[in-house]
């Protein structure tokens, strides 16, 4: 049986050929993936894993796709999304068991009408609790790691795992747990909170957003962070905001993000991030590292 075939097969129309990516990231670039599945269930993650595995097709994860550059050639394999089946918030006391599909937004509002109080800050952040734990996303001083207690992932192999806290590890913007798997599902460890206290915790936050960060599209944050001063800040000074390649520009608003301004490619995003890199180099002889995560292949 060829590939399509066995997908196919197994897992009916869920299975996409020739997915363009485009259409599921945050910055509305990127080319196709050959195959793109969004499981529904554990079982069926771990039999994608194992499919994947039978005909060594490499495999990708995706959340919401909102720390990603994926290049215009698109991406070899099988994308596995995981998303909408994997959305849900199970309380027990001051504990959480939240499912990696879970939007960081709803863990924030969710956690607050259960009186709990710890993610406020993921308010805002457009991604996936799934991508949070292996980004170690955070925000205004706080991290997701530092809420984790136990990760369950479906190994490469396509055995179920559980990690706890001493097994993990979360550092500026990663984690130990890249390359391990397909996380599923994740316990957070919340103190008790005062919705209201929470709720102004919440609007504060989005406020404070909507008054640095652009509209457009865009993957957040393009470059890390310096130890003591943000890149934003240094591609300000540059000169950099308002620069273009194509239709992608570095953002009027905040010099840290690139927006695409309707007709940008992956390649226009690539060649600007050069410039960026370049200009930061010769002025300042700093070197930019890329906070997003650049998959596939060019066009
Ligand atoms: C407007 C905007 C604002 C942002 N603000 C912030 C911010 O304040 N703080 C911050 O930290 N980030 C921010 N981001 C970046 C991004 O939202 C976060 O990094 C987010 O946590 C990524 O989640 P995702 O689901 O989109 O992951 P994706 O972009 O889909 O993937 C990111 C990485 O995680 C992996 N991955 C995703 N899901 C899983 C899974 N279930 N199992 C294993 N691996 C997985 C992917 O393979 C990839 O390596 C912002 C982005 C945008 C567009």
């Amino acid at each position: 049986m060829t590939i399509k075939e066995e997908l196919r097969k197994k897992f009916g129309s869920a299975v996409r050929l020739n997915e363009p990516l485009a259409s599921h990231t945050s910055w509305q670039v990127g080319g196709p993936a050959d195959y793109y599945i969004a499981p529904r269930s554990v079982n069926e993650l771990a039999e994608v894993i194992k499919v994947s595995k039978q005909f060594e097709l490499p495999l990708f994860v995706m959340g919401n796709g909102t720390n990603l550059l994926v290049l215009d050639g698109g991406i070899r394999g099988l994308v596995v999304h995981i998303g909408a089946a994997f959305s849900y918030i199970k309380q027990e006391k001051y504990g959480v068991t939240v499912g990696a599909g879970t939007a960081m937004t709803a863990l924030a509002r969710e956690t607050v009408e259960k009186r709990l109080s710890g993610v406020e800050f993921a308010a805002g952040i457009p991604g996936t609790l799934g991508g949070a734990v292996i980004m170690n996303a955070g925000a205004f001083g706080n991290y997701i790691g530092e809420k984790i207690q136990t990760v369950r992932l479906v190994s490469d192999s396509g055995a179920n795992l559980e990690l706890s806290r001493e097994e993990l590890s979360f550092g500026y913007r990663c984690s130990n747990l890249s390359g391990k798997g397909v996380i599923f599902e994740i316990d957070l460890l919340l103190k008790g909170g005062n919705p209201h206290e929470s709720l102004r915790l919440i609007e504060g936050f989005i406020a404070e957003r909507r008054r640095r960060h652009p509209e457009q599209p865009s993957a957040g944050s393009v470059f890390r962070n310096f130890p003591d001063v943000p890149a934003g800040k240094i591609i300000e000074q540059a000169g950099l905001k308002g620069i273009k390649v194509g239709g992608a520009e570095v953002s009027k608003k905040h010099a840290n993000f690139i927006v695409n301004t309707g007709e940008a490619t992956a390649a226009d995003i690539m060649t600007l991030m050069e410039k960026v890199r370049q200009v930061v180099k010769e002025k300042y002889a700093l070197e930019l590292q890329p906070e997003v995560k650049i998959v596939g292949e060019e066009s």
